[in-house]
C-alpha cells in the first residue's frame, strides 16, 4: 500500500428505515422514533445519477445499502438489477452491496450480476453484542462474512466504537477481523441520538485515535476506512486520523447522518499531503 494514497468510497442508501431489528445504535430501527427518511427500492435511475456524481468526485467504490435484517430473494434481485445497471454504465466503480445477513447462494448470485464486494460489519465483540442487539446474533454476522468470502466476493467488515464496550471487547472484535482478513474495514464512531437507547458518552479524540491505531496494528494490510462519526468527534481537524492509519474515507452522505460534501473531503485530503487513489487494486 502506498502510505500517501487514500481510497475514496461512497454509499448509496437504496432502502432506508423501517427495520424490524432492534440494534440499539442504529437510527434505521423501527423500535426507536428517530424520524429517519423511510423508503424502499430507490429507482435505478436515481442510483445511477448518484453513482455518476460520486465517480466525478473520485470515488472508486460505490456501496448499495439496504436497511433490514437480510437479503431475501426480492431484495437480492433488486440489488442485482442495480449492480447490472451500474456495470453497464461503465463507470469503472467497484460495487459493494450491504444488505445484512446473506446466504451463500444469494451472494454468489450478486457476484454473478456485477457485485464485487460485500459489506457486513461485526460491529463489536461477540461478548458485547447481546447488550446492543437482541433480535439477531453476532454469530449470524460472522457467518455472513464467511459466506461472502466463500462466494469469492471481497469482504468489507468493521465495527463501531463508543457503544460502551471495553478495550477487551475492541481487541476481541479486531482479533476476529484478523481471522476474516477483510480487504477493507469501516471504522465508525457512535453518534448519540436522544431517541436511541445507548447513552454512552462521546469518545474523546484521543480515545478514538487509539481505536484507529489499534485497528491498524491488528489489520496491517486492510484498508481502514473512516465512516460514520468522523465529524462528530473530529470536526474539521481530521489529520491525525490519517496519521494513525486511516487510508480510506467514505464520501458524501453516511446513511442517515449528513457527511461532509465530497469536495470538502477531497480538498482536505490534498491539504494534508495525501492523494486520492486512482485504482481500487
Ligand atoms: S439490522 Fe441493520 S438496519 Fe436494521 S437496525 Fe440493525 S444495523 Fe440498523
Amino acid at each position: 500500500m502506498n502510505p500517501k494514497e487514500i481510497f475514496l468510497c461512497s454509499i448509496c442508501n437504496v432502502t432506508s428505515g423501517n427495520c424490524a431489528e432492534d440494534c440499539k445504535y442504529c437510527t434505521q430501527s423501527s423500535h426507536y422514533n428517530t424520524n429517519v427518511p423511510t423508503y424502499k427500492n430507490k429507482p435505478i435511475e436515481d442510483i445511477l445519477h448518484e453513482a455518476r456524481s460520486l465517480k466525478e468526485y473520485g470515488a472508486l467504490g460505490f456501496c448499495l445499502v439496504t436497511s433490514g435484517r437480510g437479503l431475501d430473494s426480492k431484495k437480492c434481485e433488486y440489488i442485482a438489477q442495480a449492480a447490472r445497471a451500474i456495470k453497464e454504465a461503465d463507470l469503472g466503480l467497484h460495487i459493494i452491496a450491504c444488505c445484512g445477513r446473506a446466504d451463500l447462494d444469494s451472494l454468489k448470485y450478486l457476484k454473478a450480476n456485477g457485485v464485487d464486494s460485500y459489506n457486513h460489519n461485526l460491529e463489536t465483540s461477540k461478548n458485547f453484542f447481546p447488550q446492543v442487539c437482541s433480535t439477531h446474533t453476532w454469530s449470524e454476522r460472522f457467518e455472513t462474512c464467511e459466506n461472502a468470502l466463500k462466494a469469492e466476493l471481497g469482504l468489507c467488515s468493521g465495527g463501531i466504537f463508543g457503544l460502551g464496550e471495553s478495550w477487551e471487547d475492541r481487541i476481541d472484535m479486531l482479533k476476529t477481523l484478523q481471522i476474516l482478513t477483510p480487504h477493507s474495514s469501516p471504522i465508525n464512531f457512535y453518534i448519540a441520538n436522544p431517541n436511541l437507547p445507548i447513552k454512552a458518552p462521546k469518545l474523546s479524540k484521543e480515545e478514538a485515535l487509539d481505536c484507529v491505531a489499534l485497528a491498524r496494528e491488528f489489520l496491517p494490510k486492510t484498508r481502514l476506512m473512516i465512516a460514520g462519526g468522523r465529524e462528530h468527534i473530529f470536526g474539521e481537524d481530521q489529520k491525525k486520523l490519517f496519521e494513525c492509519g486511516i487510508n480510506a474515507v467514505v464520501l458524501g452522505d453516511y446513511l442517515t447522518t449528513k457527511g461532509e460534501a465530497p469536495k470538502n473531503d477531497v480538498d482536505r485530503i490534498l491539504l494534508y499531503g495525501y492523494t486520492p487513489a486512482t485504482s481500487c487494486h
